[in-house]
Parts: structure tokens; sequence; C-alpha cells
């Protein structure tokens, strides 16, 4: 009998807590972590380097497809301390500018990137299964994963922790830029045509606005069908 491997779709808005959640649920269940929001953020970051803003022309739009089919992106490290790797440079830090993350959302709404990354992301996850975080793991990605959540958080809290990660690393932004960011980014994510960002047929929504980390990894721990599992 083959038995399919343990994947864990973890979807749902900036903020709310995904990566934290699955780079810990990763480490606890001996699974690989898969981060797609950083294949999305190094096209991004290929095209703000390219010189393209979040207007593209007919022009940019094709060099952007052109990134995707050619991006060299990997990941190094454990979950907890992950590299991501882009032609050979370590990027981790470069990934995280405000500006890559609204490209991210401009680059991840043309269906040619959207169809190239999740082919890889199917190539990467499907054998060995994993932590796979996103905005379409549970709608389109792995749609028959073990175990589909959608974490969500209320706006506000959602701004303040990205507010505070900026200024942990030192980067100055007004508390109203990083709310009027992220307001902006959801409303794409949400709206476009091709995978919009919604919970999936079967998914777990878990409100992480009043719980703690350990709280909302334990929450999803306890939906994992089988028998209990201690840490
Ligand atoms: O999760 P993260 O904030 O790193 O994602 C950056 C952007 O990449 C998102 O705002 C979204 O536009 C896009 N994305 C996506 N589908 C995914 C992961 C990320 O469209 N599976």
């Amino acid at each position: 009998m083959t038995r399919r491997p343990l994947l864990i779709a973890i979807d749902g808005p900036a903020g709310a807590g995904k990566s934290a959640t699955a780079r810990e649920l990763a480490v606890r269940l001996g699974l690989p972590y898969l981060d797609t929001g950083a294949m999305y953020r190094a096209v991004a970051l290929l095209a703000r380097r390219a010189g393209l803003g979040p207007e593209l022309d007919g022009e940019g739009r094709r060099a952007v497809v052109g990134f995707a089919e050619r991006l060299g992106v990997g990941f190094r490290g454990d979950p907890r301390a992950q590299r991501v790797i882009l032609d050979g440079e370590d990027v981790t830090e470069a990934l995280r500018a405000p500006e890559v993350s609204q490209m991210a959302s401009v680059v991840s709404a043309i269906p040619e990137v959207r169809r190239e990354m999740v082919r890889r992301q199917r190539e990467l996850a499907a054998r060995s299964g994993g932590v796979v975080e996103g905005r379409d793991i549970g709608t389109v990605v792995f749609p028959d994963a073990t175990l589909k959540v959608f974490l969500t958080a209320e706006p506000e809290m959602r701004a303040r922790r990205r507010f505070d990660e900026l200024a942990r690393r030192g980067v100055a932004a007004s508390w109203e830029d990083v709310l009027e960011e992220q307001r902006e980014r959801d409303r794409r994510d949400s709206t476009r045509p091709d995978s919009p960002m919604r919970p999936a047929e079967g998914a777990v929504i878990v409100d992480t606005s009043r719980l703690s980390l350990p709280e909302v990894v334990e929450a999803v721990v306890a939906l994992l069908p089988g028998p209990p599992r201690t840490p």
C-alpha cells in the first residue's frame, strides 16, 4: 500500500502568522517547509532590478514571465532559519523590502507566472510532502492536502505585526504606510481573476488575533488526522 505524504496547506493574508506557524509546524513534524511567497518575491526582485514598477506594459509583462520561467531560486537551511538563494545570491533580506512585497502581488496576478510557480511547487512538495505556505495552496496547488488551514487576523493586528517586523530589521516605515500597503496587497491578492486568495473548500479558518504562536501551532496540530501528537 502506498501512503500519501503528509501535506499541510497554510494560506491566508499577510501578517496572519503563516510563516512563523508553517516553520514551527515543519520542525515539529519533521517535514520540509516551502515558502511559496518567496518564489513570487524572487520574480518581483528580478523585475525591480530590471527597473520595472507596478505599472507593467506588454513588454514589461513579457519580461516578468521570462524571469519566472528562468527563475533560479532555491532554499537552504532548516525551516526556522531558512535562506533563499537566487542565482547563487542570498536574497533572504532583499525579498522582504516593502517595494518587493508590492511588486510580488503585481507579478503574482499574471497567469503565466502563476502557472510556472505552481508547476515548480508541485514538483518540490508532491513527493516528499511538507508544510506549504501561500495564498492558493489549498485552492489550486494541493487541493487534496492532508490538512488545509486558512490563517487570518484582524487587519490592525496584522499590520502591527508587519510594522514590528520592519522595525526589528531597521526598516523605517510609518504605521499608516504599512496599513495602507497591506490593504492594497490584500485587495490585489483577493480580487485577481486567477487564483484569488480565499479559504479553500474544506479549509479550517483559524483567527490568530488573540493567540500566541505556540497556541496557533497546537491548534493546527490538533486538526491533523490520526492519533494525538505530543510535542
Ligand atoms: O506570503 P508573502 O507575503 O511572502 O507573499 C508575497 C506575495 O506573493 C503575496 O502578496 C501574493 O501576491 C503572492 N503570493 C501568491 N501566491 C502564493 C504565495 C504568494 O500570489 N501562493
